[in-house]
């Protein structure tokens, strides 16, 4: 039979509490009396056994009665019946005492066994040999959530088990009846359908006979225990799994680490050794950290100990299977009352692939993308450390020359091979760990770590120089590739980063300006290359301040000596420095581009100019602009020029646009079409400074030009090599049968003039004639005057 459950209902109070509480209750002593004296009245007396003691004592006093009898022999009969009588009464009045004393005993047991009984706190029953419980302690129906005792008598006990636990039951009973005392552990549910835990001992109670006639058991509610074990286990099952699967290896060492308390299993897998032997040898963990990382390592877990101190610390192990694994170890020291350290516990956590992650980003944060070098960034990190360290090295400052040139030429994905063979070149003639960065665009930057001495540094420039223009000109059609190189030493040349970067970038201006294709140390950067350099810095901001100026310089007829047309020549207003000459800047803004923007508002300013004086009545006067290599690549430049014709109303014929012969060599057909389409605006073409490059006027014709510039370096020569001014006599012969006019640069002499003027030149330019000077300035030169009453021709071409 099983009792149905039946579900608590909210207002009841915890069966714990109802237990204390329901303790004193009136009815509860009354039921306890009556499940004792059941106890006492079915088994208790027996076992006393009153009527048999009575029976013994009686049969006792008779038998000693008799005895007496026969002792005396045949006295009188009233002495015998009297004796009898005595001895009768002598053993009634010794069952008596008996009686009474046995009375006042089972008192006692029965208040010993009510008080305890009282205080038990199990589930007591009475079974039958059957299971049937015939009486239930008032405590034990409590404990089974059960209205009163009674509810639960004359139910089976067995049938409140099931599976398992059943089993167990069974056997238990068996056993108890069999005369064994015996015990089992398992959960059954209350009346209520409560699921509680218990300590069952069966014990049998025995008749006379010896037979079993019933069994005690006693039922110990160990439903907490149960639960916190089954918690317990439960944590420990979800430790070990944790412990087992997460890639985690959780430790507990002695204070100073010489004592393993635990590890968990995932050691195998992190660091490739069993918690055996970790058990056996604590420390075999640190054979496997790397060398390099063990001091760092050690210091961190001393640290943990003295300071009292979580500690965290990363390091590399090479495990047994020889992999090179990345290790992140957190520690805590655990404290006793006293602040002692009695242990140290933490987690150890591969991190290798964390650190690959991080490898990889900061790879591509400090990698340049084009050429797989370090980037600038890198660089800096580099430099900054070795700074720091104080350890000695040198910097050197690589910048390709004329790479925008190069670039245009050869279009950007040649010129971009052409960067990553350089790259090549250059890490090829270093050591495999030097630091070899690309700063951007052509500039590179390389790292010679140690002490060097300059002519090892030279020699190592030089090297540098010979393959350039050795081993990457090889794949390429560009025509050249050269390097200006700027070397910086630490500390000699800075302490820091950017005083070596700085110092390095000027010593390569300075090679720059030295002809480029070389090097210089950074203290051999004269103060005027640091000059420029300063200038090179403003030059960015210098247009949009109006910073740039005009100066012009007359172009004159070398009979009349009368301007026929003026040469616009930029100058730079500097703020601090004055009037700073083109050389210092052209250079720079074709380097960097900037020359488009710049010539272009000079192609303005020298028409607006134009459009000034020849509004003024010389409408003859024609206008030379200079245009260099760069400007020449630039598609804008047709616009630019038709935009500002238009804007300033001068006739295109009174424009001359000025080239030199290496701009126009630099990219020949490109050229050509910019020319061409530069003509059919109506624009005038002059091939400035002739004769300083390829000088074949032949080929020079093919650009049909209208005007040759011969360089004023031919011009010195007149009046003092023969040789020399038979060669400008051959040009201005060459170039009247070609079509072409003829202008001499650099006019210094009147001797030099008379041998143009003898040798047929067209006309003539120079400081003997006007100096290159401001608008103001230049009209009040005599030379200046209005064209028609110089007597000459209204064609503008000077
Ligand atoms: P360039 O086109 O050959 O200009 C003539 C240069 O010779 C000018 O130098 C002028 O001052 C100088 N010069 C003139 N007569 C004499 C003389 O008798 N003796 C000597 N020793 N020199 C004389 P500057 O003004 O310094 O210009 C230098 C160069 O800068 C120019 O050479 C030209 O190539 C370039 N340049 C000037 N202005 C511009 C510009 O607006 N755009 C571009 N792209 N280049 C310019
Ligand atoms: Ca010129
Ligand atoms: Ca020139």
């Amino acid at each position: 039979m099983r009792f149905k459950a039946t579900s608590c209902p909210k207002e009841t109070k915890p069966i714990e509490s109802r237990v204390d509480s329901d303790a004193h209750a009136n009815g509860w002593s009354a039921r306890n009396q009556q499940f004792l004296s059941y106890f006492l009245s079915r088994y208790g007396q027996r076992r006393t056994i009153p009527l048999s003691s009575l029976c013994i004592a009686v049969v006792a006093g008779v038998g000693i009665g008799a005895l007496v009898h026969q002792a005396a022999g045949e006295a009188a009969i009233t002495l015998r019946v009297a004796l009898s009588m005595v001895s009768g009464v002598a053993g009634l009045a010794i069952v008596r005492r008996k009686l009474g004393l046995d009375y006042a005993r089972q008192s006692a047991a029965t208040a010993l066994a009510s008080g305890l009984l009282h205080a038990n706190r199990d589930c007591l029953k009475v079974l039958a040999t059957d299971g049937k419980m015939l009486r239930v302690s008032e405590h034990g129906a409590m404990l089974m959530e059960a209205e009163s005792p009674e509810q639960l008598s004359g139910s089976d006990w067995l049938a409140f088990w099931t599976g398992e636990d059943r089993t167990a039951a069974e056997k238990a009973l068996a056993g108890a009846v069999s005369g064994k005392s015996t015990s089992f552990t398992g959960s059954c549910a209350t009346t209520r359908g409560r699921t509680r835990w218990w300590n069952s001992t069966l014990t049998p109670v025995t008749g006379d006979d010896g037979a079993v006639s019933a069994l005690l058991c006693a039922s110990e509610d160990v439903t907490q225990q149960s639960e916190l074990l089954k918690t317990l286990r439960e944590r420990d099952e979800l430790m070990h799994e944790m412990e087992l699967h997460v890639r985690l290896v959780f430790y507990s060492y002695s204070s100073h680490f010489e004592h393993c308390h635990h590890v968990s299993a995932g050691v195998e897998s992190v660091f490739g050794i069993t918690p055996q032997e970790l058990g056996n040898r604590p420390s075999a963990w640190l054979d496997l950290v790397v060398p390099e990382d063990l001091e760092p390592l050690l210091a961190e877990m001393n640290r943990v100990a003295s300071e009292v101190a979580e500690g965290r610390v990363e390091y590399r192990i090479r495990r047994p299977d020889g992999c090179l694994r990345w290790i992140r170890s957190t520690a805590y020291p655990v404290c006793d009352g006293s602040a002692n350290v009695v242990r140290i516990v933490g987690v150890s956590e591969d991190i290798t692939l964390e650190q690959e992650r991080l490898a990889a980003l900061d790879r591509l944060a400090y990698t340049d993308g084009l050429t797989g070098l370090a980037n600038r960034g890198a660089l800096i990190r580099q430099m900054k450390t070795l700074c720091r360290q104080n350890v000695a090295f040198s910097l050197m400052f690589v910048d390709l020359d004329r790479f925008k040139v190069l670039n245009d030429t050869l279009g950007h994905t040649a010129a971009d091979r052409l960067l990553q063979d350089i790259a090549k070149v250059i890490q090829g003639a270093l050591a495999p760990d030097a630091c070899v960065a690309r700063l951007g665009g052509d500039e590179f930057a390389v790292i010679v770590r140690g002490e060097s001495d300059k002519a090892t540094l030279a020699s190592l420039a030089q090297s540098l120089l010979n393959l350039f223009s050795s081993d990457v000109r090889k794949d390429h059609a560009a025509p050249f590739v050269t390097a200006s190189i700027g070397i910086s030493i630490f500390p000699e040349h800075g302490r820091d980063h950017e005083a070596l970067l700085t110092s390095a970038d000027i010593a390569m201006y300075a090679a720059k300006k030295g002809g480029r294709n070389g090097f210089r140390f950074a203290d051999e950067a004269s103060s005027d290359v640091l000059g420029d350099f300063e200038l090179e810095c403003n030059l960015p901001t210098a247009l949009a301040s109006n910073q740039f100026v005009l100066h012009f310089q007359g172009i004159h007829e070398p009979a009349s000596l009368a301007v026929k047309g003026v040469e616009a020549l930029v100058r730079w207003n500097h703020p601090a420095r004055g009037l700073v000459g083109p050389g210092s800047f052209i250079p720079i803004l074709e380097e960097s581009g900037f020359i488009v923007e710049v010539g272009a508002w000079v192609v303005d300013a020298a028409l607006a100019q134009l459009a000034v004086w020849q509004a003024a009545g010389r409408k003859e006067l024609s206008m030379s602009v200079n245009v260099s290599a760069r400007q020449l690549r630039d598609d804008s430049l047709v616009a630019i020029v038709d935009q500002a014709l238009r804007k300033h109303r001068v006739p295109p014929r009174c424009l001359q646009i000025e080239l030199t012969e290496s701009a126009l060599m630099e990219n020949p057909s490109l050229a050509q079409a910019t020319l061409m389409a530069l003509k059919r605006l109506g624009v005038r073409i002059a091939i400035d400074d002739f004769g300083t490059g390829y000088s074949s006027l032949r080929y020079l014709a093919d650009f049909s030009p209208d005007i040759v510039k011969i360089d004023r370096s031919f011009t010195a020569t007149l009046g003092r090599d023969a040789a020399a001014a038979s060669i400008v006599r051959g040009i201005i012969q060459m170039s009247h049968e070609l079509g072409i006019k003829v202008t001499a640069e650099g006019v210094e002499t009147n001797q030099q003039l008379h041998a143009l003027r003898d040798a047929g030149c067209d006309y003539v330019q120079g400081f003997f004639l006007t100096k290159p000077m401001n608008a103001e300035n230049l009209v009040q030169c005599e030379s200046f005057v209005p064209l028609s009453a110089a007597g000459a021709t209204s064609d503008c071409s000077h």
